[in-house]
């Protein structure tokens, strides 16, 4: 194991929000929101890269030791002859490399023991249940590109740098004029004369026709998979063909893809890419009654149906002093058992002082919205206030149900605003 503590670390700083790199013009009107985009695997990323024709390594994945044994041997003796392979780990989160989960083998043996070892870490408090394979790259030069959707000019924002690598989050904060941004036309995409720009910017005028291809490729494959962020660090210069001699190529050594989710239904095999480990239990269970759920900062959980509702609740909820802590919308139709289910999702956040619950029946029906609430209240084990607004289809019904059991109703939203927002604070 002595050699393994010799090998080299590497590692990316933290993973975060990509387009705060687009500098303080960008408006960022979702700033409050805890937006969910489906991140992917690496191994999962190069694939899709791939088919849009990138220059990504070969590469394997591996579940067990000894299936990276397997893979290493292919690579180490088969018709590649690859000096060395890396293995890494295929978690979630920025900064494998520095965490430990990037390493470098070079025999079977060792590949083995580096795999075992990296399979058994945690990275960041995520168990590495993956690893990924490939024929070591003998890296010149690193530097960094991503693709990201820059929402307040809305467009793609390419940006690159030279000084990629582990590092670039700490050059994103300290030097971020050594960050070259390009947009890319809405209607006619990354133009050629705009991807040499950067290439050239870039100091990849030695690798001008792949850098040219790399940076078209990365805008054409966020529209391809409705992406918000396609990242490639580091992007290398490597040398080929050993030591001293051979080529120069220029290649994508690691890749970030996250996918936009209100988009998954157009690209249905992608749901298959999403990985539990990196979704909040509360998230997955919302997922699982077709509730969305959307977390905010405050200290107000509110129960809707409708997007415009929502908006419009949230709206009330701060006119009258109030910040909301989430917002769950349970859409149309909805039974009482996804009232009760979204009853228990607002419950486990502690951040919760006071409930809103504002329903417009149509075609939900306001009885059974009370049932469920009165079941969820029936076994909830923490109490907080709640204050309940339905109209529209039953609410008479719903009405006297909720007059029964005992709970604070209003008939008007702005009274069910203020009478939410005045328990919170009591609460405090
Ligand atoms: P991250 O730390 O999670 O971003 O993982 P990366 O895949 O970016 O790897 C981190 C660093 O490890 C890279 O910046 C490289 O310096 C290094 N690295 C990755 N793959 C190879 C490889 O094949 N050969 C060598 N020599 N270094 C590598
Ligand atoms: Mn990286």
């Amino acid at each position: 194991m002595a050699r393994l503590a010799a090998l080299k670390e590497y590692g990316e700083a933290t993973n975060r929000d990509r387009s705060r790199f687009a500098g303080p013009r960008v408006a960022r009107p979702a700033a409050a929101y805890h937006r969910r985009p489906v991140k992917i695997q690496e191994a999962d990323a190069k694939k899709l890269l791939l088919a849009q024709g990138l220059p990504v390594p070969p590469y394997e994945v591996a579940r067990s030791p000894a299936e990276a044994r397997a893979a290493a041997s292919r690579l180490l003796h088969g018709a590649g002859h690859a000096r060395q392979v890396v293995i890494k780990a295929q978690v979630l989160v920025g900064g494998r490399g520095k965490a430990g989960g990037v390493k470098l083998a070079s025999s079977d043996d060792e590949a083995e023991h580096v795999a075992d070892a990296i399979l058994g870490m945690t990275i960041k408090g995520i168990p590495v249940r993956k690893v990924l394979v490939a024929p070591a790259a003998d890296i010149v030069r690193e530097y960094y590109l991503a693709a990201v959707l820059d929402r307040g000019a809305r467009r793609i924002l390419l940006m690159g740098s030279a000084e990629g690598g582990v590092e670039i989050e700490q050059v994103a904060e300290t030097n971020p004029g050594a960050i070259v941004r390009i947009h890319a036309d809405p209607l006619l995409g990354l133009r050629d004369w705009q991807a040499r720009e950067m290439a050239f910017r870039l100091g990849l005028a030695g690798h001008l026709k792949a850098a040219v291809g790399v940076a078209k490729g990365l805008v054409k494959s966020m529209l391809a998979y409705d992406a918000d962020l396609v990242e490639i660090n580091p992007l290398a210069v490597v040398r080929e063909g050993g030591p001293g001699g051979g080529e120069e190529r220029l290649v994508c050594l690691d890749a970030k893809v996250s996918l936009d989710d209100s988009a998954l239904f157009r690209h249905p095999d992608h749901e298959a890419l999403r990985d539990p480990d990196d979704e909040a239990p509360a998230d997955v269970e919302a997922r699982r009654h077709d509730i969305s759920f959307i977390h905010l900062e405050g200290t107000i959980g509110c129960m809707v149906n409708g997007a415009g509702l929502a908006m419009t609740t949230m709206d009330l909820v701060k006119r009258a002093g109030g910040e909301p802590a989430n917002f769950l919308d349970i859409g149309g139709g909805a039974k009482a058992d996804r009232v009760a289910a979204a009853m228990r999702l607002i419950l486990a956040e502690p951040k919760v002082e006071a409930i809103l619950v504002n329903i417009f029946g149509g075609i939900t029906r306001g009885d059974e919205v009370a049932h469920g609430l009165i079941e969820a209240r029936s076994r909830q084990d923490r109490d907080v206030p709640m204050v309940v607004r339905i109209v529209g289809t039953n609410a008479e019904e719903a009405a006297r149900l909720l007059e029964e059991a005992h709970f604070a109703t209003a008939a008007s939203l702005d009274e069910a605003a203020a009478k939410a927002v005045a328990a919170a604070r009591a609460a405090r």
